[in-house]
């Protein structure tokens, strides 16, 4: 039997380490032997074991027991003298700590039969809340590094390129750009060494995704930097990561050096000759340090600024070296690639978002959490029915109370009613003016002011711009003041259209993606709230 806490960062916070320390103090009084590690030559009978973000944050402390499959919420260390006498002991469950459907108020025994996770299709995140992050052989007991032995053994880098071109699989960090295409390209360049950067400096306001894989399942991330390692040819990698994620840093650093450990980083991997090695770099906090210019910048010791491209990091990136930037949920799918083959990825999704995709689901929902869905899925099935619907002022589920929902952050826009049924995939958001992004959906009811969520994403824009281009740092401060004119009153008939002048201007004139998107939250409320805009104004007169 084994009892898994989890000690995602929601649970931590809720006190997930006390209610880990009562189940051994427990076993203890009990004399039962508890092992809390799993060893080559265990079989133990009873394994207490903490885990990744189970992704049920809403109903956190969680304490899984599996094989029964039973997920107890809400826990509390007061709760596990009764879970370890009724369910350790005796076999039966404690009914009063298990979730219930506000839909029909039945109790659920575990994720077989709560909507949350029925609706889902975890793969990235399958072993997230599973296995023990900070032990690498629950990981290879589940089939962990075969891949990546594999790119090593089986494949040349020409022919890894090709396999995950075929996947179709795209970057998860927002721009959705070919991940194959990119390896290729640096892979085709002429240098004596070559770089790998994972992408893990997060910044979005409602989004953990990277965070929650990096502390729940490190070594996905490192066996798949192994692989593009492979396919392009570097033998050093860096994993950039911010240092407000001080659980994701730890668990990171220790996987790398369980990895090598075991030889799977370092010198003639897998007995190839072949070399590859991971360092850790912490990011102090710039959101524009997430752009690859600036990331590479930072890397070096510089400020985190970006540069004009061309050329781009893949021709000339960390010490004028091609180096390719993958972000953290991509690399973690890169194992599963090349496990399933590139037409077996292609099972799964649409034909030009294969796969599947992370979402940190947050705001006025029921069931707030980290969630994976294949592409195509539309935001009706994740907010009403992984979602469990949409809080009302009064916090009741009122589907009704639905307005809008903000996707992909401060670069992307809001999606209203009338795009509950369009399939969430690159292509389809992009032809609405959208951004999968990197998977922050904040999901708002009518009691929200649109303006007000402008402006908040305008804040934190003109905060984090990093002020080396005009358009941007002084655009995004005139748009802000705008904003400010427009909810406290001081608007007249000429402050909208300026305000859509300068997001034009800044779009166009801005030298990054941070000053390039930074105008859409505005256009997309604009688009289709554009009344509470103007009421503000008509309020004044
Ligand atoms: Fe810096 Fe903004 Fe210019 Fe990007 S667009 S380089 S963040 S000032």
């Amino acid at each position: 039997m084994r009892i898994i806490i989890c000690a995602g960062t929601g649970c931590l916070a809720g006190g997930s380490l006390n209610i880990f320390h009562a189940f051994k103090a427990e076993a203890q009084k009990h004399g039962v032997p508890l092992h809390v590690e799993l060893k080559q030559e265990d079989n133990p009978e009873f394994l207490l074991s903490k885990s990744g973000c189970q992704g049920f944050c809403q109903v956190g402390p969680l304490v899984t027991i599996e094989p029964a499959g039973i997920l107890y919420t809400k826990v509390t260390a007061e709760d596990v003298p009764e879970i370890f006498e009724t369910t350790i002991l005796s076999g039966k469950t404690v009914e009063r700590l298990l979730y219930v459907n506000p839909a029909d108020g039945k109790r659920c025994s575990g994720p077989s039969d709560i909507p949350f996770y029925v609706r889902q299709s975890r793969s990235v995140l399958a072993s997230c809340g599973l296995i023990d992050p900070e032990n690498i052989r629950e990981y290879i007991y589940g089939g962990g590094y075969r891949a990546a032995m594999e790119a090593y053994t089986a494949h040349t880098p020409e022919e890894l390129c090709t396999i995950f071109t075929d996947s179709g699989l795209r970057g998860r960090g927002g721009g959705g750009f070919p991940s194959g295409k990119k390896w290729a390209l640096t892979l085709r360049q002429q240098a004596d060494k070559k770089y790998l950067i994972c992408n893990g400096d997060e910044g979005d306001p409602g989004a953990f995704m990277d965070r929650s894989i990096l502390e729940g399942n490190p070594h996905s991330v490192v066996e798949g930097m192994m692989i593009a390692a492979r396919a392009i040819g570097a033998e050093a990698g860096y994993v950039y990561v911010r240092a407000e994620y001080p659980l994701a840093v730890e668990r990171i650093r220790k996987a790398i050096d369980a990895a090598r450990e075991l030889g799977l980083l370092g010198e003639d991997l897998f007995g190839t000759g072949a070399c590859f090695d991971i360092k850790v770099m912490e990011g102090a906090g710039a959101f524009v340090c997430g752009e690859a210019s600036a990331m590479v910048a930072s890397i070096m010791g510089g400020r985190g600024m970006p540069r004009p491209k061309p050329p781009r990091t893949a021709e000339k990136g960390l010490w004028d070296k091609p180096t390719v930037v993958n972000n953290v949920e991509t690399l973690a799918t890169v194992p599963l690639v090349l496990r399933k083959g590139s037409k077996g990825y292609r099972t799964v999704g649409t034909s030009g978002s294969p796969g599947t995709k992370t979402f940190a689901l947050t705001g006025h929902v029921a069931n707030t959490g980290l969630i994976e869905v294949p592409f195509g899925t539309t935001l009706r099935e994740i907010i009403f029915e992984i979602g469990g619907g949409v809080l009302d002022e009064k916090g009741n589920v009122d589907n009704d109370a639905f307005k809008a929902v903000q996707i992909g952050g401060p670069s992307g826009g809001c999606l209203t009613r009338e795009h509950l049924d369009i399939p969430l995939d690159f292509d389809s958001l992009g032809g609405i003016g959208a951004m999968v992004g990197s998977g922050g959906l904040v999901v708002m009811n009518r009691s929200t002011c649109m303006v007000q969520v402008a402006r908040f994403f305008m804040q934190f824009t003109q905060a984090e711009s990093c002020g080396k281009c005009v358009p941007c740092r002084e655009g995004t401060r005139q748009m802000l003041d705008l904003l400010d004119d427009i909810i406290e009153g001081r608007a007249d008939e000429s402050t909208i259209p300026l305000l859509e002048s300068l997001c034009r201007t800044v779009a166009r004139g801005s030298l990054c993606g941070l000053g390039k998107a930074a105008p859409s939250p505005v256009l997309s409320t604009l688009r289709y709230f554009r009344q509470e805009y103007e009421s503000h104004v008509v309020d004044k007169r």
